[in-house]
């Protein structure tokens, strides 16, 4: 007689199948023959990444292709719903009519969206968004709908409506709470927030509530969904399609029916081996509830589900209640919350970085003596989630300057002080440490095998680039060469793929990932690819087809983002040199649109404060004025700052403004790794700070002097000698070599110092390369930049005539005459500046947003 026994499984969902992995890996199924009842007529997928299931399909979802595991002891029965338990019995029914014995049975059934009793809701077009089938549903009806209302603005309810809006519905997100994502995130971060949804198109009701949803509202009785009435509000918004996002309830009517104990709030409750109130009965995932507490996140799940199977193994194991820290990805928007996120600890501080417009809000809260992270929320920016999490449970001490955490991932400092039991990747629980001893240990060369190997990465990516810096740490610690990769979805660096670009005559981010990429890109590889392309080709920058959609923010509206969401308008003035009617035109702007107004250290004039639907009347005024966008937001050639030079200055031996102005025009709207910025003096004196800039270009008694490589910012540089008194006709061509050169082999955001210094051989190799055509491309690289010269157009000049393009120029998509009621000015000097809010330290003050001139 057999000794076997059965183990039965209700739900093929996220921790259903985790349950099974594990059993299997584990090796339960030497004792065990496994069966799966999934009620769905898939096996299990990844409901996290559920809504790219427009974009990918239910294939690349699925857990399982294929639908068998490879343990044939572990079988998976699909269609097939588990309706009743007899536990006296020891078997379950199913709804083909069978039933099947248990020795063991889990319970894996997971949660139902919550519907409320809004009058209304059975109505057609009224759905949930929980299982691929519902998206399939919405996808049909979305087809014949012009409007649709999303009820509940939590993470789901804001997935559900920007995948509606993607349906090209008009996209309403409706939420009682006075902000959006009330639970995890604060007043300040739910505004970033609702200011992100509505750049993407969406309107967003904050604060009301739904009477009912309404069938009548066109005079069509046809039983669907014409309109929803908010209560105290008249007028009814119309809608064909209705989703609910309201919360969920957990799946427990089967332990109710046979008499298990569930939690007052709902929910199987279980012990802390996952044993149900009969202890043949185990329950995991969304509809268990250890300790009377429900977990509606997959990685209290997954733990859930190791921990049943150590209990069946006789293990120690127990599920000791989860940190409800939740770091989601959810279309473009990252929300993390952790520890004491509303700073409820007497005398904590908060330190806040904000980016309004780009959408990046970060607080974290701080102990009264500044050394202990409690809590924070990231919304637009998760990427630092992974070291401050630990940094509360473990209460590391705090860096000397823990505004670090918080800046841009892009300054590299993420990863201070990450302890080696730093959790990195959440969903799977994985550390810092596990990911180094993996990468040792197995030799490690790549992202992909480390998400292989440990896990970490594979539910919702967002710690993908902190693995990408481990594994360069690593091993350049173990003095091996680093993979280059851009991002894991190009296999290429920065300057495999302007040649791959250019080879193939690539024209769009599509084509290049459908060449020589996989997925859908992300925040490195896009920008970086846009950059190439638009260095390449030189198209508009707001064009969707080529890079419009792929920029930087800045970017996006031709325009310096500053700290409260407005703009800085810098018109080019070649060379620093300017006619009175121009400086008229540029003050009468300034006065009419109440903009503050600077010379910058770079000989432009800025002016600030300008709202994002002013900028096209004030560049239309501009350009009327003989005026083009001087690029103070993307990465491209800045300025070329100059002395008087020979023409006034009693010292001068060269006319440095006519070669500034020449140099400025030439190379105006190359787009670069980096931004570039250039200067010319008329003597040795160098008044203009050339050495000082990417390139500086000195006067000499037989002509000029060229250096390479200077920048000031955070980390300054000295410009190095490329070559010496050049006559005007070489300074070009080898200044054109150079900057060619630069922008074709740089990696993504390298100024032109650190790209000399990283340089195998240095600055001695780019002049062999420049000076001495040592690899024969000096042809090429100047034809290359004759045709950038050739292709110039003015960006803001060619916004103006597309009203396509000028129509993006607004802060609310549905009301676009109306300014932003968030941002508001004071007076300082005689001139606006922007309010500062009174946060205990708003650490958005001090670091900008965009790129300084
Ligand atoms: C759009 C969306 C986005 C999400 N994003 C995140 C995120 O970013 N991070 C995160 O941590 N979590 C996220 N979640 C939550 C996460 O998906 C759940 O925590 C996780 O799926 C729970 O797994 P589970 O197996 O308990 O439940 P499920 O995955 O729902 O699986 C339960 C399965 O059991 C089946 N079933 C139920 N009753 C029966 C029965 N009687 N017989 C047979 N089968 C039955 C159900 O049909 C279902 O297939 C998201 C959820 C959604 C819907
Ligand atoms: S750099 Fe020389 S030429 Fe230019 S202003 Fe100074 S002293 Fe005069
Ligand atoms: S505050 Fe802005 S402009 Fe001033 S130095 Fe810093 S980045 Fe530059």
């Amino acid at each position: 007689m057999s000794t076997r026994k059965t183990l039965v499984v209700a739900g093929h969902g996220m921790v259903g199948h985790r349950f099974v992995d594990a059993a299997i890996e584990r090796g339960l199924t030497e004792q065990y023959d496994i069966v799966v009842y999934g009620e769905e007529p898939r096996e299990a997928y990844d409901r996290v990444a559920l809504t790219s299931y427009y974009e990918v399909g239910a294939d690349a979802l699925s857990f399982l292709p294929g639908g068998t595991y490879e343990d044939p002891r572990a079988t998976v029965v699909l269609n097939t719903q588990v309706t009743a338990i007899d536990r006296a019995a020891k078997t379950v029914a199913l709804s083909d009519g069978t039933t099947k014995a248990y020795d063991v049975l889990v319970l894996a059934t997971g949660a139902a969206p919550f519907v409320p009793p809004v009058p209304g809701k059975d109505l057609k077009n009224v759905f949930v968004y929980r299982t691929i089938e519902d998206l399939q549903a919405i996808e049909e009806a979305a087809k014949t709908a012009k409007a649709g209302v999303v009820i509940g603005g939590g993470l789901l309810g804001l997935e559900a409506a920007n995948a509606l809006h993607k349906l090209d519905v008009e996209t309403h997100v409706v939420e009682l709470a006075p902000r959006l994502m009330a639970v995890q995130v604060d007043d300040a971060g739910g505004a970033t927030l609702k200011r992100h949804i509505e750049k993407l198109g969406l309107t967003v009701h904050t604060g009301v509530m739904t009477e009912f949803i309404d069938a009548d509202q066109d005079g069509v009785e046809d039983g669907k969904v014409s309109g929803l009435k908010f209560k105290d509000v008249d007028e009814v918004l119309p809608a064909d399609i209705v989703i609910f996002s309201a919360g969920i309830r957990p799946r427990d009517q089967l332990a109710r029916d046979c008499g298990l104990e569930v939690a007052e709030r709902g929910g199987i409750l279980v012990s802390p081996n996952m044993q149900t109130s009969d202890e043949s009965i185990y329950a995991i995932g969304e509809c268990a509830a250890p300790g009377g507490r429900m977990y509606g996140l997959v990685a209290p799940g997954y733990t859930m589900a190791e921990v049943a199977v150590d209990a069946l193994l006789d293990g120690p194991g127990e599920f000791l209640g989860a940190d409800m820290s939740t770091k989601l990805k959810l279309m473009g928007v990252d929300v993390a919350s952790f520890g004491d996120a509303f700073a409820t600890t007497e005398g904590s501080l908060e330190l806040v970085y904000s980016d309004a417009v780009a959408g990046i809000y970060k607080k974290l809260v701080i102990s009264e003596d500044c050394t202990k992270l409690l809590g924070g929320i990231l919304v637009g920016d998760a990427s630092s989630y992974g070291i401050l999490r630990p940094m509360v449970s473990s209460g590391i001490a705090l860096p000397e300057n823990p505004e670090d955490l918080i800046l841009p991932a892009s300054r590299g400092t993420a990863q201070i002080g990450m302890p080696d039991e730093a959790q990195v990747c959440s969903c799977m629980n994985v550390t810092k440490g596990e990911i180094c001893t993996a990468i040792h240990e197995q030799e490690l060369t790549d992202v992909p095998s480390i998400k292989q190997c440990t896990k970490a990465g594979t539910v919702c990516g967002s710690c993908t680039n902190i693995l990408k810096n481990l594994l360069t740490e690593e091993m350049e610690k173990s003095g091996k060469a680093v993979d280059k990769s851009i991002c894991e979805h190009f296999a290429y660096s920065r300057q495999e793929l302007f040649d791959l670009i250019k080879i193939g005559e690539l024209k769009s981010f599509d084509a290049v990932v459908e060449a020589h990429g996989t997925g859908r890109g992300c925040d490195i590889c896009k920008p970086a690819i846009a950059s190439i392309l638009a260095s390449q080709f030189n198209g508009h920058v707001l064009d969707k087809a080529t890079v419009g959609a792929l920029q930087d923010t800045n970017d996006a509206y031709l325009a310096n983002l500053q700290k409260n969401g407005t703009y800085s308008v810098v018109p080019r003035i070649p060379g620093g040199e300017i006619t009175p009617e121009k400086l008229i035109v540029i003050g009468e702007v300034a006065r009419d649109f109440n903009l503050y107004t600077k010379i910058t250290g770079g000989q432009r004039i800025d002016m600030f404060g300008a709202r994002m639907e002013q900028l096209p009347e004030i560049w239309r005024r501009l350009v009327d004025a003989g005026f083009e966008s001087g690029h103070a937001y993307g990465k491209s050639l800045r300025t070329v700052k100059s002395c008087v030079g020979s023409e006034w200055c009693r010292y001068g031996v060269q006319e440095s403004v006519a070669m500034a102005i020449e140099l400025e025009l030439r190379y105006r709207g190359l787009r670069s790794p980096h931004k570039l910025k250039g200067g010319v003096s008329g003597c040795a004196r160098e008044c203009a700070e050339a050495r000082g800039k990417d390139f500086g270009v000195i006067a000499t008694e037989k002509g000029w002097n060229l250096y390479v490589g200077g920048n000031g910012g955070a980390v300054p540089a000295h410009a190095q000698l490329l070559a010496s008194d050049l006559s005007k006709e070489d300074l070009i061509k080898y200044l054109d070599r150079f900057l060619m050169y630069y922008v074709r082999t740089a990696d993504r955001l390298q100024r032109t110092s650190t790209w000399i210094e990283q340089l195998d051989g240095g600055l001695d190799r780019v002049k062999e390369i420049v000076v001495h055509d040592a690899l024969g491309l000096g042809e090429e690289l100047e034809r290359e930049m004759s045709r950038h010269v050739d292709s110039y157009f003015d960006e803001w000049k060619a916004t103006l005539e597309d009203p396509e393009k000028v129509a993006r120029f607004v802060s609310f998509i549905n009301a676009p005459g109306t300014p932003d009621p968030n941002i508001s000015f004071t007076e300082d000097r005689g001139q606006i500046r922007p309010v500062t809010f009174d946060e205990p330290v708003s650490l958005g003050s001090s670091i900008p947003v965009g790129a300084p001139q």
